[in-house]
């Protein structure tokens, strides 16, 4: 008798719980056949600019039309260079090339996994200079520097406070990744309380792909702001550049999130806040699991001023590989997020960038393991992760008898 496989992630069971509700949202689009714009859509971006605690959400196709809609809205402009980390997802500078600007990268710190403060004021200081107009201008391609895309990688926040200092000093945008964050918190020592993902920058992204924390059946993104012109100019460009139709002010795209999607996205985000907070207390649990490991599985750190939602559950240990096979031989699901740092990627080659060029993420992207991470991820499956994870590290721990010799 084999034991049940433990999946990487489980998306049946959250959709089948909540079948009646999200069939119900169907039937009412097609009793109505309203599937572009109206209650819906403006329902549910209401909603979610009130979870994000910000003045507006404006709902579009992707996480990746979010992120460039934010960038073009905000006024980056063709030309321009959008200061990211190495250690994302390619939408990151998939939307920073799509708004016409040019990604340059920091590196990022080793607890944390996202962007380094210290590596970002090292970047503006050392690697751009003024030119004679007052511009920031980057060394290496000489074009002008105008924004910051800070990445809430794997569900925690980058370190805000600094990375907006910063900002401020040298009069850069910024604008939140935060497609793996929906709920993520950030206690800003400036302000003296917790901020929202999303509600920190001049505008941020999200993303409702079905594997996010927030997913919808299908493609979803959203921007979120606090200021009215870039969400009105967001609604123009994901509508053709329309702000009345058939009157466009601006070329604009096709970037428009349907009906039934917002409206299974309205279904689920109600059970957004506890579906988080199950996986926090997955995080723990797994803390705990680990703890015994002597450091054969290093766990994910959370600052004192970090509150994550652990889209994904990312710990480092020796041999990656070993650990991965060891696991999926017996059922388990892992992955790796990501093997191939950006500046690496042949996507890039013309960036310039080489091997060396931001070795923290180069040593992080060569240790780390996803480990299962979802909500509804039972105790027993956790424990048994765990138990498979210990039993690897105690084979691989143990002296490899046959192949020594004693002379
Ligand atoms: C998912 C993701 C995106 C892009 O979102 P899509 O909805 O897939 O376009 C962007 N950035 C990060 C960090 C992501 O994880």
């Amino acid at each position: 008798m084999s034991v049940p496989s433990i999946p990487f992630l489980d998306l049946v069971t959250p959709h089948v719980e909540l079948e009646q509700e999200l069939t119900a949202v169907f039937q009412q689009a097609l009793r109505t056949a309203g599937f572009i714009g109206g209650p819906m859509v403006e329902n549910f971006e209401k909603e979610f600019a009130a979870f994000c605690q910000t003045e507006r959400a404006v709902a579009v196709s992707s996480g990746t039309d979010a992120l460039r809609f934010a960038l073009i809205a905000a006024g980056v402009k063709p030309g321009d260079v959008a200061v990211t980390v190495p250690n994302t997802f390619i939408a990151t500078t998939e939307a920073i090339s799509q708004a016409g600007a040019l990604p340059e990268f920091v590196d990022i710190d080793e607890r944390t996994y996202n962007m380094d403060p210290q590596k970002l004021r090292q970047y503006l200081e050392m690697q751009c200079s003024v030119s004679g107009d007052g511009k920031l201008v980057s060394k290496r391609s000489h074009r002008p520097v105008t924004a910051i895309v800070p990445v809430h990688l794997y569900g925690q926040m980058a370190d805000m406070d600094p990375i907006l200092e910063l900002a401020e000093q040298y009069r850069l945008i910024v604008i939140e990744d935060a497609c793996q964050a929906h709920g993520a918190e950030y206690l800003s020592r400036k302000h003296n309380r917790w901020f929202k993902a999303g509600s920190m920058g001049r505008a941020a992204a999200f993303s409702f792909y079905p594997g996010k924390n927030l997913g919808a059946c299908g493609e979803g993104g959203a921007v979120t702001t606090n200021d009215a012109r870039i969400a009105d100019a967001v609604k123009m460009l994901r509508d053709h550049g329309q702000a009345k139709k058939y009157y466009h002010d601006v070329e604009g795209y096709n970037g428009r999130l349907d009906a039934i999607q917002t409206g299974i996205l309205s279904v689920k985000l109600k059970h957004l806040p506890e579906w988080n907070a199950k996986r926090r207390e997955r995080a723990e649990e797994y803390k705990r699991l680990f703890a015994a490991s002597e450091g054969g599985v290093q766990a994910p750190f959370e600052p004192s001023w970090s509150r994550a939602v652990y889209h994904l559950y990312v710990v480092r240990t020796a041999d990656r590989e070993g650990m991965m096979t060891y696991l999926k031989n017996v059922g388990i699901g892992t992955g790796i997020h990501y093997p191939i740092p950006l500046h690496l990627q042949r996507a890039y080659v013309s960036l310039g960038y080489k091997k060396g060029s931001f070795p923290v993420t180069e040593r992080v992207s060569e240790s780390i393991v996803s480990l299962p991470m979802f909500p509804q991820l039972a105790r027993e499956q956790q424990t048994r992760v765990a138990e498979s994870v210990a039993e690897f590290l105690s084979v691989q721990a143990a002296p490899a008898t046959e192949s020594v010799s004693i002379g």
